[in-house]
C-alpha cells in the first residue's frame, strides 16, 4: 500500500476552473475566485524557486539542475517564503472561494505553517541525518523519460556541483542525532553510492559526448562519492554520548499528526477509537474463526485462548492461494469481476473510457512485490495509469509460499479492491475530474489511503464474496493491520512502548509473522504520524457515512453518496465533510 501520486491536468486558465462553477449567493460577498486562482499559480511558481527537488519530483523539470544546500541561510528563505505566503493568504475572504478553492486555501496555509513548524519546533534537520541523502533525486534524473539523456545527464552534472557543500552543510546542522536514524543514514547514503558509479557510468557509455566532458563529469561524480562517504564515516566516529531518543514525544507528535493528517479528530480520540475498534474486530473473529473450527480443524480440539484459536483457522485458511505462476493472470482476471459487481450493486459510476492499464512491474520496481498503482505526475498529463503487479518468478519456494499464504485467494481479492477497484484507482479518476494543482501536490494521505481502506468494507457489506464467514475473517484480520499500526505508531512515540509490547501487538494480537512485525518495529523507529493515515481516514470516512445516512433517512442514496464525496479532490475529509454537508442542504431547500 504505497503512497501514489496524483495525475491531474494543470488548470491555468484563470476564468475556466471546472471546481469553480458556484458562486455564492450572498450579495455582500465578493467573489474572489478569479483573484485566487493566479495567485495560486504565481504560489506553485515561488513554491518551486524555493523546493527545487520537489518541483523535479513532480514532474517539473525547470531546476532539476539546482541541489539546494541545507543550511541557515535555505532555512531562512524557507521561512520568508511560509510568512509572506501566509499574509497573501489573510487578503483573501474566504467566503469569497468556490468550494474548490476553499480547500486548496486551506491545503496551502497548512502546508505553510507545517514548513515553518518543521524548522522552528520540529528541527528534524537537527536529529535525524537520514534527510540527507542525495542519491534518490539524483537517480530520478538518470530514470526519467521526459527528457533526451543528453539534457537528464547535463542537469546532472550541474546539479552534483553542491554536493561537497550539501554534505558539509549536514554535518554542522546534526547535533545528537537518533541512533535508529544514524544507522539509517549510513546504510541509505551507501546504498546510493551506486547512482554516482555504475548507473551513472553506464548512461555516459550511452551518449555522444566529448572525451573531454566525460571526464569533467566522472570527475565531480568522484568528488559526490568522497563527500557521501565522507559523511557517512563522519556519521560512524562522531561521538554520540547523550543520543536523543526516536520516540518523538507527545506534544511534538500531536502537532505532527494535526499537521499531516488534519482529521477532525485529536490523535487521542483516534487512539481510543482504535483501542475499541481492535476489541470487536477481535470478538468478529472469534465468532467466525469458531463456526469454522470443524470445517478447517476436523476434530482437534479448541484452544482455551480465543487469539490462539483465532490463527489456528486463520493459518488454515491461508493455505488457499493461487500458485505462483497464477499471480498475475488471477489479479487481471479480478479486474472486471470487480466492476461489475461495482455496477450490478449500483456503488459508484466507473468511466469506462479511461481503463486500468495491468503491467508486469517494470525493473526498477522489482523486488518489491504485491500490486501498486502507477500515476502520472500532475505535469504529465498524457501519461497512462498502471497497476504494476509482481510477478514471483525467481523467488525460491519459500518465500514465494510464505507470501502466497499472506496474500492468499480472499486477501488477493481485498488487495485489489484497495489498490484498483473501487479504490485507489477509482478515486484517482475522480480527482482528475476536478482538477487542483495544489490537491495533486499537497495531497491528503489519510483521504486517500482511508478511501482504500473504506472501500473494502463496504464491498464486503454490500455481499462481495457472498458473505461467506472465510472472506469476512480474512477482511478483519486485514482490518486488524491498520488498526494496530496506529495504536503501535502512537504507542511507541507517545507512551514508550517497549519493542517487546510491540512485538506482542503485531504478533499474537495482529496476528503477523516475525519477519512483518520485525519490519514494522523498523518503520515505527524511523517515522512518526505516517502509520496512522489508514486508520484515521478510513475511520472519518466511515463515521461520515453513517452519520450523513441518518441524516438523510430514506433519501439516502450510497451511489450518489461515493460519487458526490469523491468530487472534492484529495482533500482532508474534514472540509470534504463540512462542504458536502453544507451543498445537500443548499440542494435540498
Ligand atoms: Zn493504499
Ligand atoms: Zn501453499
Amino acid at each position: 500500500m504505497k503512497k501514489i501520486f496524483f495525475a491531474s491536468v494543470i488548470c491555468i486558465s484563470i476564468t475556466s476552473c471546472g471546481g469553480d462553477k458556484k458562486t455564492t449567493e450572498s450579495k455582500n460577498v465578493v467573489n474572489m475566485n478569479p483573484q485566487f486562482d493566479s495567485y495560486k499559480i504565481n504560489f506553485i511558481e515561488q513554491l518551486w524557486k524555493i523546493y527545487p527537488g520537489w518541483a523535479s519530483s513532480q514532474g517539473y523539470h525547470k531546476y532539476d539542475s539546482i541541489l539546494v544546500v541545507p543550511n541557515e541561510a535555505s532555512r531562512s528563505k524557507e521561512l520568508n517564503f511560509a510568512k509572506a505566503n501566509l499574509d497573501s493568504l489573510k487578503t483573501f475572504d474566504i467566503n469569497g472561494l468556490s468550494d474548490n478553492n476553499k480547500t486548496d486555501y486551506y491545503m496551502i496555509e497548512n502546508q505553510l505553517k507545517s514548513a515553518e513548524w518543521a524548522i522552528n519546533e520540529q528541527k528534524s534537520f537537527e536529529w535525524n541525518p537520514s534527510e540527507y541523502n542525495v542519491s534518490g533525486a539524483f537517480a530520478e534524473i538518470l530514470n526519467g523519460n521526459y527528457d533526451s539523456l543528453d539534457v537528464r545527464l547535463r542537469n546532472f552534472y550541474l546539479k552534483m556541483a553542491n554536493i561537497p557543500a550539501y554534505y558539509e552543510a549536514a554535518k554542522k546542522n546534526i547535533k545528537n542525532p537518533t541512533l535508529e536514524h544514524t544507522q539509517l543514514a549510513i546504510e541509505q547514503n551507501l546504498g546510493g553510492i551506486s547512482v554516482f558509479e555504475t548507473d551513472l557510468h553506464e548512461a555516459l557509455n550511452k551518449v555522444k559526448f566529448g572525451e573531454h566532458e566525460k571526464q569533467s563529469i566522472e570527475a565531480t561524480a568522484k568528488q559526490a562519492v568522497i563527500a557521501i562517504k565522507g559523511f557517512t564515516d563522519w556519521l560512524k566516529k562522531t561521538d554520540n554520548k547523550t543520543p536523543r531518543s526516536f520516540r518523538l514525544g507527545k506534544e511534538l507528535y500531536s502537532k505532527k499528526f494535526e499537521f499531516d493528517i488534519q482529521s477532525g479528530y485529536t490523535v487521542d480520540q483516534i487512539y481510543e477509537k482504535a483501542i475499541t475498534h481492535k476489541k470487536e474486530l477481535h470478538e468478529n473473529m472469534f465468532v467466525l474463526a469458531d463456526k469454522l473450527w470443524t470445517k478447517y480443524m476436523n476434530s482437534a480440539s479448541k484452544p482455551t485462548d480465543s487469539l490462539q484459536l483465532i490463527r489456528q483457522v486463520i493459518d488454515k485458511i491461508s493455505l488457499n492461494h493461487v500458485k505462483p505462476e497464477e499471480f498475475q493472470t488471477t489479479i487481471e482476471k479480478q479486474m472486471p469481476v470487480l466492476i461489475d459487481f461495482i455496477k450490478q450493486k449500483k456503488l459508484i459510476y466507473i468511466d469506462p473510457s479511461k481503463p486500468l492499464v495491468v503491467r508486469k512491474e517494470p525493473e526498477y520496481m522489482a523486488g518489491v512485490a504485491g500490486a501498486s498503482i502507477s500515476a502520472p505526475g500532475p505535469y504529465d498529463k498524457n501519461g497512462n495509469t498502471y497497476y504494476n503487479v509482481g510477478s514471483l518468478a525467481g523467488w525460491d519456494k519459500e518465500k514465494a509460499e510464505s507470501y502466497l499464504r499472506e496474500y492468499n485467494h480472499y486477501i488477493l481479492q481485498i488487495l485489489n479492491i484497495h489498490e484498483a477497484i473501487p479504490g485507489h484507482y477509482t478515486q484517482l479518476v475522480y480527482s482528475n475530474q476536478s482538477p487542483s494543482l495544489i490537491k495533486s501536490l499537497f495531497g491528503n494521505n489519510a483521504m486517500i489511503e482511508g478511501w482504500a481502506v473504506y472501500t473494502e468494507r463496504m464491498m464486503l457489506e454490500n455481499g462481495y464474496g457472498n458473505n461467506e464467514d472465510e472472506m469476512w475473517l480474512m477482511y478483519y484480520k486485514w482490518n486488524l493491520r491498520s488498526t494496530c499500526n496506529t495504536i503501535l505508531d502512537y504507542s511507541v512515540h507517545t507512551k514508550n512502548m517497549s519493542k517487546e509490547d510491540a512485538m506482542n501487538l503485531l504478533m499474537n494480537e495482529a496476528f503477523q509473522q516475525k519477519t512483518e512485525a520485525e519490519g514494522k518495529w523498523r518503520r515505527v523507529s524511523v517515522t512518526q504520524v505516517q502509520l496512522c493515515c489508514y486508520f484515521t481516514g478510513y475511520t472519518e470516512i466511515y463515521d461520515f457515512r453513517e452519520e450523513f445516512k441518518k441524516q438523510e433517512g430514506d433519501k439516502f442514496n450510497l451511489k450518489q453518496f461515493h460519487e458526490k464525496f469523491l468530487s472534492y479532490g484529495s482533500g482532508p475529509v474534514k472540509y470534504i465533510k463540512e462542504l458536502m454537508v453544507a451543498d445537500t442542504k443548499q440542494f435540498s431547500k
